[in-house]
């Protein structure tokens, strides 16, 4: 007697399709798993054993074969369990096989029977969608993540037995589950750009840094509203399009963020990671492989404040997935992808006690200093491409009942800037100013000779990079969609230099 369930595992953010076949025949008893498995899927055979018996199903002394395919795949994870049952129920003909086919079935179960939720279900029902399968189940706290997945019929489990009775097409009391109504914050709690006094230069530099994807550092004074500032980017960022909502929501769902959630993730993330995270927090990683915060800001906002506060070694593995808007990792079940295409904004102090270079309140050693900044390295600092003063607020500023410009303005701006980029980029493999590959950087940033010139210029007087020159280019051409112009100008260049200038004054003697 045999039978077969679609189930699935997820590598990364991806959902690899699974079969669970099961045998049952005559001969010595026994229950073997096979299929390359990972060890908490070997210990499923007496999970589910156990739990079978606590549902009122005793196992015959029958030779039982679990095998699953594809076998080069090697299957980890908790989900398999449900599979598992219903395979064994369907080939112990306790179950009608039919209501199997094309249904696609994930879960764990507990030893008492009860269906626990598992992470992932929101990719996997999505891939089972496009292999043509229309029907799942799931357990009852993942149904309303699976029902997400447009024409699917989706099925919530409690435990084996609401699994058997489902299957069967016996009616059962319908455990509907009422989920409160999502408590929508009303929009004048949302953080807005209104609600800052003053520091219009740093307005000015995260509209920049918005408008062209750049990564953004300010520097300045405890209390000068560095983090307030950063809170409020995702309010002037363009609205996440339907695409986007699904592969964000496709994170958290493997995150295992997502069991309280009704409906998709639809505002831009903001994660702060305090200093203290580490490596692998921040990467991603573990023996069950997760996401990390640079994934789960993925499409928003990753804010490190007091950067000089953060590990040296957990900084720089900030390096590669900055580059490739992606996180790799290298598992002994294979490599793993997680999307992590996050601005980056950082915040610090100037020094320990945040004055300098103000000499009048700053009672830091220079060495002292000098440690501080050191802190941060050089490629680092390389890879940021506007860097801003965040001086203290004047007084005058902190009472000025000046009508300050709100997000909702400042994001229509960013919406036709970044409008102008896709046009632009509509044939190439990236999309915004900062992602300008090198090669590149000829073509879509033009000076004329005298920029040239005045660019040699620069070039050597602040002792620039290659990737630091080119930093100024792209937030130059940025500037220049700002004004509407198809030609860098010469202000923009300056204003570019400017943002590069900054790191230099704090970083020259270090
Ligand atoms: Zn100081």
């Amino acid at each position: 007697m045999y039978s077969i369930v679609s189930t699935a595992i997820i590598q990364g953010i991806q959902s690899i399709p699974v079969s669970v076949e099961a045998d049952v025949s005559d001969g010595m008893p026994m229950f073997e798993m096979v299929g390359f498995l990972a060890s908490e899927v070997k210990e499923a055979r007496e999970r589910v054993r156990t739990a079978l018996r606590n549902s009122g199903f005793v196992l015959p002394p029958k030779h039982i074969t679990i095998n699953f395919t594809p076998a080069n795949i090697r299957k980890s994870g908790s989900g398999f369990d449900l599979p598992i049952a219903a395979a064994i129920l369907a080939a112990l003909e306790k179950v009608p096989k039919a209501s199997l086919e094309e249904t696609f079935l994930i879960g764990e179960v507990g030893l008492n029977g009860k269906v626990q939720p598992v992470h992932g279900v929101l990719p996997m029902v999505a891939e089972a969608k496009e292999r043509g399968i229309r029907r799942c189940i799931v357990p009852m706290e993942n149904k309303s993540e699976a029902e997400l997945v447009a024409e699917m019929k989706v099925f919530g489990v409690g435990s084996i037995e609401m699994l058997v009775h489902l299957l069967r097409g016996e009616k059962t009391e319908e455990e509907e589950t009422i989920f409160p109504i999502e408590e929508k914050e009303s929009a004048a709690d949302e953080p807005d750009f209104a609600d800052i006094q003053g520091q219009k230069m740093v307005k000015r530099a995260c509209e920049v840094a918005v408008c062209g994807m750049h990564n953004l550092l300010m520097i300045g004074p405890p209390g000068s509203g560095k983090t307030m500032m950063a809170m409020r980017i995702p309010s002037i960022l363009p609205p996440l399009d339907e695409k986007e909502q699904m592969e964000l929501s496709k994170v958290y769902s493997v995150s295992g963020l997502f069991l309280e959630r009704k409906g998709l993730m639809c505002e831009r993330p903001f994660r702060s990671p305090h200093h203290t995270i580490t490596a692998q927090g921040l990467a991603g990683g573990g023996v069950v492989p997760k996401p990390g915060e640079i994934s789960l800001a993925h499409k928003g906002v990753l804010f490190l404040d007091e950067l000089p506060e953060f590990q040296k070694n957990t900084l720089e593995i900030l390096r590669q997935p900055m580059e490739e808007k992606k996180v790799r990792l290298v598992r002994l079940q294979g490599s793993y992808e997680y999307p992590a295409e996050f601005m980056l904004v950082a915040a610090m102090n100037p020094c320990r006690c945040g004055n300098y270079p103000d000499m009048h309140k700053c009672h830091c050693t220079q060495t002292s200093i000098e440690r501080y900044l050191g802190k941060i390295s050089k490629p680092l600092i390389d890879r940021i491409d506007v860097c801003v003063e965040a001086p203290r607020i004047e007084f005058k500023e902190l009472r000025g009942d000046k009508k300050e410009e709100t997000s909702a303005t400042i994001r229509e701006r960013v919406v036709q800037v970044q409008k102008i980029q896709q046009e632009r980029y509509a044939g190439e493999s990236f999309c915004f100013n900062s992602q300008i590959p090198a090669v590149k950087i000829r073509e879509y940033c033009r000076l004329d000779d005298k920029q040239e010139a005045y660019m040699e210029q620069i070039y050597k007087r602040l002792t620039l990079t290659a990737r630091s020159y080119h930093k100024i280019l792209k937030v130059a051409r940025t500037l220049a969609d700002m004004d509407g112009e198809e030609k860098i100008q010469n202000r923009h260049l300056n204003e570019a230099i400017c943002y590069r200038s900054l790191d230099k004054k704090f970083w020259e003697r270090v």
